[in-house]
């Protein structure tokens, strides 16, 4: 049954379409008196039941059945799984996009990438500004996290106020921005919040995330100790981890080369907001091999082992421009994502067997979160004291965990939502209270496919049991006029398998000659298909896709 919005109209309704049912693809709906604000718009990273599919972004059929009374979508920092979905969704969307000056930056590059077309209107705030959008007062509030201008965003409505934290850290030392906005975080908590959506990614660390300006020294030391050919990967999007990396290869005597379209895209972006010097000095990575070994770092993307970044080609030895021998380094300033791991660890190998040292966070304080460690998340709840927890940016477990935390330190209601839950925000009533549409799109190439749709499952089938074209020509009486032609690419070798080839084209043969099959060519295609299909899952044990074509002549 659908939900009656109706009967909500004059509650505040918080409804999550991405972001809490995993790390990633955040996608959050503030509803009230009819009108809807969304806060970040992001992709998700797909697994391997999407086979040929990289991202993900949020199914957002039911806000756009809304779109006229969608008032905006504030972005809170530029990373991926909060603003990486607009070039995507946006027409579907129609709403202004209020970002700070960096974000926006970072926006319009990923936009014009997609090609010309018409731009969403972007309207751009200075951080920690404010703005009235209808019924909602957004208050941006400055947070530390591994990325500039991250702004929490505060929503004063007529039924309280909503702390929304998006991706955080306490960062006593950021290097790049201010610290976090602790006097704003406790004004907001001396004033009565009624409830908190925060960040649940490292409820299971204990103690605190640590300090970007800790990691510049360790990190420091360690390339200035490289005495050969020096490659440092991290996340693209930690501007102040780019820049320890450009100044410690500058202290060390190194110039720099960028190799990765994400780092370069990064660099151009604080270039333009001023987070970094006009004039660093880099050398393309074409330039690279014609320097000397120890002069040289080489900045790359693909800590995560993604197999088309920079980092794997470099470690399988397919870089167009870069190689590396007995000697030299490789850093990784990061961690391994879930998920990621073999992947990785198969590249450390590939670095390994060239003897090539490779130097991780396991070896050194050369990395830290961007998220609240449990410590932090304390003090976060002490500053704001909401009355309503709302854990999100997690999996289930994370947010049970976040739920349970929140709870211990006094918070009187937690709600655990999912996407697409319906979350009634009111005193003595928080509570998921009715569901909305929401799932996952996939980003197929250049265009969008369901990622429960036919293609997905026909693809999947493919990689898992291969496929069999079978061709028949029939003449006028259904007779069969030319030998039937068999092909089983991903299931069966042509000079191996000409055996069971063999015995297929015979029993197609032996079903067509029977006069059970003389009807139209649709009939003659399907008994085909169940033959063969019979006589593949008793030889073989596997179903593959069956295609039959039917000719006449
Ligand atoms: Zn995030
Ligand atoms: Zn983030």
């Amino acid at each position: 049954m659908t939900f009656d919005f109706s009967k909500y109209k004059d509650e505040l309704l918080f409804v999550p379409l991405g972001g809490s049912n995993e790390i990633g693809m955040n996608l959050n709906l503030y509803t009230i008196g009819g009108k809807w604000l969304m806060v970040d718009c992001g992709i998700g990273f797909a697994n391997e039941h999407l086979p040929g599919v990289d991202i993900i972004v949020p199914d957002i059929t039911f806000i756009a059945e809304r779109k006229k009374d969608l008032l905006g979508l504030v972005l809170t920092h530029a990373h991926e799984d909060h603003l990486g979905a607009v070039p995507w969704l946006w027409r579907e969307l129609g709403c202004p996009i209020y970002a700070t000056p960096f974000t926006a930056t970072f926006l319009h590059h990923k936009l014009s990438e997609m090609g010309p077309g018409t731009q969403p209107k972007v309207i751009e705030m200075k951080c920690g500004s404010s703005v009235q959008i209808g019924p909602f007062g957004v208050d941006m509030i400055e947070l530390t996290h591994s990325i500039p201008e991250m702004q929490a965003v505060a929503i004063t409505t007529e039924c309280g106020v909503v702390m929304h934290t998006g991706d955080w850290k306490f960062d006593s030392n950021p290097l790049i921005g201010p610290v976090s906005n602790y006097a704003q975080l406790t004004k907001y908590g001396d004033g009565n919040v009624l409830a908190m959506v925060c960040d649940s990614t490292n409820v299971f660390v204990e103690g605190e995330s640590g300090s970007e300006g800790e990691v510049r020294k360790h990190l420091s030391k360690v390339i200035a100790d490289c005495k050969q050919r020096t490659v440092v990967t991290t996340f693209a999007s930690n501007l102040a981890r780019v820049a320890t990396i450009i100044q410690a290869a500058h202290d060390a005597g190194k110039i720099v080369a960028l190799a990765g379209r994400s780092l370069h895209r990064v660099v151009e972006a604080a270039k333009e907001s001023g987070y970094l010097a006009k004039d660093i000095e880099l050398v393309s990575d074409k330039d690279v091999m014609s320097l000397s070994r120890k002069d040289v770092l080489i900045m790359c993307t693909g800590c995560q082992g993604e197999p088309r970044a920079a980092l794997s080609r470099i470690a399988r030895g397919d870089h167009p421009n870069i190689k590396l021998q007995a000697g030299d380094t490789v850093i990784f300033s990061s961690r391994k994502i879930p998920g990621n791991e073999s992947r990785i660890n198969r590249m450390h190998n590939q670095l390994v067997e060239k003897k090539v040292e490779v130097i991780t966070d396991k070896n050194d304080m050369i990395h830290v979160s961007g998220h609240p460690a449990r410590d932090e998340l304390k003090r976060m709840y002490e500053m704001v004291r909401p009355h309503i927890a709302v854990p999100t940016h997690g999996e289930p477990r994370h947010l049970q965990e976040h739920a349970k935390l929140a709870k211990s330190l006094g918070v009187k209601e937690t709600v655990l939502a999912h996407n697409g839950a319906i979350v009634w925000l009111a005193k003595g009533e928080a509570s998921v209270i009715g569901k909305v549409q929401s799932g996952y799109v996939a980003i197929d190439g250049s265009s969008m496919i369901p990622t429960d749709g036919d293609i997905i499952r026909t693809r999947r089938k493919l990689r898992d049991d291969g496929a069999v074209f079978v061709s028949v020509v029939l003449g006028k009486n259904s007779d069969l006029m030319a030998p039937v032609q068999m092909v089983a690419p991903g299931l069966l070798d042509i000079k191996e398998d000409d055996e069971l080839i063999a015995e297929c084209v015979d029993e197609i043969t032996r079903v067509l000659g029977s006069s059970k099959a003389k009807s139209g060519d649709a009939q003659i295609a399907e008994q085909v298909r169940l033959c063969v299909r019979k006589l593949l899952k008793k030889e073989l044990d596997k179903k593959p896709v069956i295609e039959v074509h039917v000719a006449r002549v």
